[in-house]
Protein backbone atom coordinates (compact mmCIF):
# COMPACT_ATOMS: atom_id res chain seq x y z
CA UNK A 1 0.00 0.00 0.00
CA UNK A 2 2.06 3.42 -1.23
CA UNK A 3 -0.55 6.07 0.94
CA UNK A 4 -0.49 10.06 1.13
CA UNK A 5 -1.56 11.50 4.24
CA UNK A 6 -2.55 15.12 3.24
CA UNK A 7 -3.45 18.18 5.35
CA UNK A 8 -2.59 21.65 7.29
CA UNK A 9 0.28 21.44 9.89
CA UNK A 10 -1.20 20.29 13.30
CA UNK A 11 -3.52 18.04 11.44
CA UNK A 12 -2.19 15.30 13.02
CA UNK A 13 -0.75 13.36 9.70
CA UNK A 14 2.16 12.12 12.01
CA UNK A 15 0.30 10.18 14.35
CA UNK A 16 -2.28 9.06 12.44
CA UNK A 17 0.40 8.26 9.41
CA UNK A 18 2.68 6.13 12.32
CA UNK A 19 -0.56 4.00 13.17
CA UNK A 20 -1.30 3.29 9.16
CA UNK A 21 2.33 2.30 8.86
CA UNK A 22 1.84 -0.05 11.85
CA UNK A 23 -1.10 -1.52 10.72
CA UNK A 24 -0.47 -1.88 7.04
CA UNK A 25 3.25 -3.01 7.77
CA UNK A 26 5.26 -0.30 5.51
CA UNK A 27 7.42 2.31 6.86
CA UNK A 28 5.99 5.64 8.07
CA UNK A 29 7.92 7.95 5.82
CA UNK A 30 7.82 12.03 7.18
CA UNK A 31 9.80 14.16 5.45
CA UNK A 32 9.83 16.72 8.50
CA UNK A 33 11.07 14.57 10.91
CA UNK A 34 13.93 13.13 8.09
CA UNK A 35 14.64 16.92 7.60
CA UNK A 36 14.79 17.12 12.25
CA UNK A 37 17.07 13.73 12.42
CA UNK A 38 19.25 15.55 9.55
CA UNK A 39 19.55 18.95 11.59
CA UNK A 40 20.38 17.13 14.74
CA UNK A 41 22.71 15.14 13.33
CA UNK A 42 24.54 18.17 11.41
CA UNK A 43 24.77 16.94 8.21
CA UNK A 44 25.21 18.77 4.98
CA UNK A 45 21.26 18.49 4.62
CA UNK A 46 20.56 19.17 7.69
CA UNK A 47 22.68 22.41 7.40
CA UNK A 48 20.75 23.14 4.76
CA UNK A 49 17.12 22.78 5.54
CA UNK A 50 17.56 24.40 8.95
CA UNK A 51 17.10 27.82 8.14
CA UNK A 52 13.31 27.07 6.13
CA UNK A 53 12.16 24.95 9.04
CA UNK A 54 12.92 27.75 11.36
CA UNK A 55 10.81 30.07 9.40
CA UNK A 56 8.42 27.72 8.67
CA UNK A 57 9.14 27.89 4.98
CA UNK A 58 9.60 24.84 2.44
CA UNK A 59 12.54 23.52 1.71
CA UNK A 60 13.69 24.10 -1.89
CA UNK A 61 11.90 21.00 -3.88
CA UNK A 62 15.15 19.44 -5.70
CA UNK A 63 16.46 18.74 -1.86
CA UNK A 64 13.64 17.36 -1.06
CA UNK A 65 12.81 15.27 -3.88
CA UNK A 66 16.21 14.13 -3.71
CA UNK A 67 16.22 12.98 0.02
CA UNK A 68 12.40 11.02 -0.86
CA UNK A 69 13.81 9.74 -3.72
CA UNK A 70 16.47 7.34 -2.06
CA UNK A 71 14.32 7.18 1.20
CA UNK A 72 11.53 5.12 -1.23
CA UNK A 73 14.45 3.13 -2.96
CA UNK A 74 15.41 1.76 0.58
CA UNK A 75 14.16 -1.75 1.07
CA UNK A 76 11.59 -1.66 3.69
CA UNK A 77 9.34 0.60 1.05
CA UNK A 78 9.36 -2.16 -1.55
CA UNK A 79 5.91 -3.41 0.36
CA UNK A 80 4.55 0.51 0.45
CA UNK A 81 4.93 3.60 2.84
CA UNK A 82 3.20 5.90 4.29
CA UNK A 83 4.22 9.04 3.17
CA UNK A 84 3.64 12.41 5.63
CA UNK A 85 4.38 15.68 4.70
CA UNK A 86 5.36 14.78 1.04
CA UNK A 87 4.20 16.00 -1.54
CA UNK A 88 3.69 19.74 -0.41
CA UNK A 89 3.37 21.30 -3.99
CA UNK A 90 1.82 20.57 -7.13
CA UNK A 91 5.66 20.24 -8.27
CA UNK A 92 6.21 17.76 -5.54
CA UNK A 93 3.75 15.87 -6.32
CA UNK A 94 4.51 15.59 -10.11
CA UNK A 95 7.89 14.56 -9.14
CA UNK A 96 6.78 12.05 -6.88
CA UNK A 97 4.68 10.60 -9.54
CA UNK A 98 7.83 10.36 -11.86
CA UNK A 99 9.67 8.43 -9.24
CA UNK A 100 7.24 5.92 -8.95
CA UNK A 101 6.57 5.53 -12.09
CA UNK A 102 10.22 4.50 -13.04
CA UNK A 103 9.74 1.58 -10.82
CA UNK A 104 6.62 0.83 -12.36
CA UNK A 105 4.64 1.72 -9.27
CA UNK A 106 1.82 4.44 -8.23
CA UNK A 107 -0.13 5.91 -5.66
CA UNK A 108 -3.07 3.79 -3.89
CA UNK A 109 -4.27 6.33 -1.95
CA UNK A 110 -4.20 9.90 -0.65
CA UNK A 111 -6.42 10.71 2.24
CA UNK A 112 -6.91 14.43 3.34
CA UNK A 113 -7.23 14.94 6.89
CA UNK A 114 -9.78 17.91 7.29
CA UNK A 115 -8.72 20.63 10.71
CA UNK A 116 -10.11 23.81 10.89
CA UNK A 117 -7.74 26.18 11.26
CA UNK A 118 -8.37 27.23 15.02
CA UNK A 119 -7.68 23.81 16.00
CA UNK A 120 -4.39 23.24 14.56
CA UNK A 121 -3.38 26.28 15.61
CA UNK A 122 -4.19 25.46 19.24
CA UNK A 123 -3.27 21.93 18.50
CA UNK A 124 0.65 23.07 17.90
CA UNK A 125 0.89 26.07 20.38
CA UNK A 126 -0.21 22.83 23.19
CA UNK A 127 2.74 21.26 21.11
CA UNK A 128 5.56 23.38 21.24
CA UNK A 129 7.71 22.21 18.91
CA UNK A 130 10.53 24.41 18.10
CA UNK A 131 8.96 25.61 15.23
CA UNK A 132 5.22 26.37 16.97
CA UNK A 133 5.35 29.82 17.61
CA UNK A 134 3.23 32.04 16.66
CA UNK A 135 4.54 34.01 13.88
CA UNK A 136 6.11 30.83 12.57
CA UNK A 137 3.01 28.71 12.74
CA UNK A 138 0.88 31.61 10.62
CA UNK A 139 3.68 31.24 7.93
CA UNK A 140 3.46 27.46 7.75
CA UNK A 141 -0.43 27.62 7.42
CA UNK A 142 -0.09 30.62 4.36
CA UNK A 143 2.98 28.22 2.94
CA UNK A 144 0.09 25.45 3.48
CA UNK A 145 -2.66 27.51 1.71
CA UNK A 146 -0.65 29.27 -0.95
CA UNK A 147 1.04 25.66 -1.94
CA UNK A 148 -0.42 22.61 -0.82
CA UNK A 149 -3.62 23.00 -0.84
CA UNK A 150 -3.80 22.89 -4.32
CA UNK A 151 -2.95 19.46 -4.13
CA UNK A 152 -6.29 18.86 -3.24
CA UNK A 153 -7.42 19.67 -6.68
CA UNK A 154 -4.29 17.75 -8.46
CA UNK A 155 -5.25 14.48 -6.95
CA UNK A 156 -9.14 15.47 -7.47
CA UNK A 157 -10.62 11.94 -8.30
CA UNK A 158 -8.38 10.04 -5.74
CA UNK A 159 -8.53 11.87 -2.68
CA UNK A 160 -10.60 11.03 0.14
CA UNK A 161 -10.92 13.56 2.55
CA UNK A 162 -11.87 12.71 6.19
CA UNK A 163 -12.68 14.56 9.51
CA UNK A 164 -9.34 15.01 11.57
CA UNK A 165 -11.47 16.23 14.28
CA UNK A 166 -11.81 13.55 17.28
CA UNK A 167 -9.31 11.36 19.63
CA UNK A 168 -6.58 9.66 17.80
CA UNK A 169 -8.45 6.63 17.71
CA UNK A 170 -11.38 7.71 16.26
CA UNK A 171 -10.06 9.56 13.41
CA UNK A 172 -7.77 6.48 12.94
CA UNK A 173 -11.33 4.35 12.58
CA UNK A 174 -12.56 7.17 10.03
CA UNK A 175 -9.30 7.18 8.16
CA UNK A 176 -9.37 2.92 8.08
CA UNK A 177 -13.04 2.93 6.92
CA UNK A 178 -12.74 5.43 4.07
CA UNK A 179 -9.53 3.34 2.79
CA UNK A 180 -11.93 0.07 3.61
CA UNK A 181 -9.13 -1.79 5.89
P1 LIG B 1 3.90 20.16 10.12
O1 LIG B 1 3.07 19.15 9.42
O2 LIG B 1 3.47 20.39 11.52
O3 LIG B 1 4.05 21.42 9.33
P2 LIG B 1 6.36 18.79 9.37
O4 LIG B 1 7.20 18.05 10.32
O5 LIG B 1 5.60 18.02 8.36
O6 LIG B 1 5.37 19.62 10.31
O7 LIG B 1 7.22 19.89 8.60
C1 LIG B 1 8.07 20.78 9.28
C2 LIG B 1 8.88 21.62 8.29
O8 LIG B 1 9.71 20.77 7.48
C3 LIG B 1 8.06 22.43 7.29
O9 LIG B 1 7.60 23.65 7.83
C4 LIG B 1 9.11 22.62 6.16
O10 LIG B 1 10.05 23.61 6.50
C5 LIG B 1 9.85 21.28 6.15
N1 LIG B 1 9.23 20.31 5.21
C6 LIG B 1 8.59 19.15 5.52
N2 LIG B 1 8.15 18.52 4.43
C7 LIG B 1 8.50 19.29 3.37
C8 LIG B 1 8.33 19.20 1.96
N3 LIG B 1 7.67 18.17 1.40
N4 LIG B 1 8.83 20.18 1.17
C9 LIG B 1 9.49 21.20 1.70
N5 LIG B 1 9.68 21.38 3.03
C10 LIG B 1 9.21 20.44 3.86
Amino acid sequence: MRLVLLGPPGAGKGTQAELLADKLGVPHISTGNLFRANISQQTPLGREAQKYLDAGNLVPSDVTNRMVESRIAEPDAVKGFVLDGYPRTVDQAEALEKMLKESDRELNAVVSLVVPEDVVVERMLARGREDDNESVIRNRLRVYRDETEPLLEYYDGTVVSVDGVGSVEEVNDRIRRALGH
